[in-house]
């Protein structure tokens, strides 16, 4: 099956510091791929190098075989990919309702409409709380938030960064069965996590990060067994 993202030898440095360094990974459609890694191994460095800031220094990106490599942010983003980007980022000050639209921004008012309604219909509680605030809901809600404002513009590849982080494990649990239910609705996932065992479990395949370089990868289950992973990322 032909990938629908491909990252080709790709590098991303800071100045001097190699972020990201000579990562080639494929996400094919249908699939949930996750990113492992440590605090600063350059997660979401390469996210955000898939999303054209910052820019890749050397190698090629591909969405659906089209080189997006040096493609402004904003094409990038009306390709079909969306992010739900670390540490949620909801205007506090908007209401759900408005937070979405954001999501949607470039849409018709009919695209606007659909979409909030596929929003509502995979997150019932966004739905209770439409008129409320953002910065007045829970850690919980405003990630859900987070990742219907993301799926607003009906992507095809859904980016997220770390999506439970800070959260209490029955929130957790919730995050994850949303991101299955995300799947079986068509949409391919490309999650990167520090809950390594959660996301393994998941994932149809994952890549390991370290110092910006894919050291492992293979099936989620076969990384689950892992040896190494389980001493480095697992606690075991
Ligand atoms: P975390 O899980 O803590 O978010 P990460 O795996 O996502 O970590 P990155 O945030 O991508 O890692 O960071 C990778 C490396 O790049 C780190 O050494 C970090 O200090 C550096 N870095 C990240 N952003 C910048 C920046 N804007 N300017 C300079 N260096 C940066």
């Amino acid at each position: 099956m032909a990938a629908m993202l491909q990252f080709e030898h790709v590098s991303t440095h800071y100045g001097a510091i190699c972020a990201v360094n000579d990562v080639s990974l494929e996400v094919h459609p249908g699939e949930i791929v996750t990113l492992i890694g440590c605090n600063g191994a350059g997660k979401t460095s390469l996210l955000m190098t898939l999303c054209g800031t910052p820019r890749a220094t050397s190698g090629r990106v591909l969405f659906e075989g089209e080189d997006i490599t040096r493609l402004p942010t904003h094409l990038i983003m009306r390709k079909g990919i969306a992010i739900s980007p670390e540490g949620r980022r909801v205007f506090p000050h908007l209401t759900v309702t408005e937070n979405l639209m954001m999501g949607g921004f470039f849409l018709s008012k009919e695209g606007i409409r659909d979409g909030m309604e596929h929003v509502f219909g995979l997150f019932p509680r966004l739905r209770e709380r439409a008129q409320q605030r953002s910065a007045t809901m829970s850690g919980g809600e405003q990630q859900m938030l987070a990742i219907g404002r993301a799926l607003m513009s009906k992507p095809r590849l859904l980016l997220m960064d770390e999506p439970t982080l800070g959260l209490a494990p029955l929130i957790i649990a919730q995050i994850f069965e949303i991101i299955q239910t995300i799947r079986a609705a068509g949409v391919t996932v490309f999650l990167v996590e520090q809950n390594a065992n959660r996301a393994l479990q998941i994932a149809d395949r994952g890549y390991v990060l370290e110092t910006g370089r894919v050291v492992l990868q293979d099936t989620g289950a076969n990384l689950l067994r892992n040896d190494a992973v389980r001493a480095a990322y697992l606690g075991a």
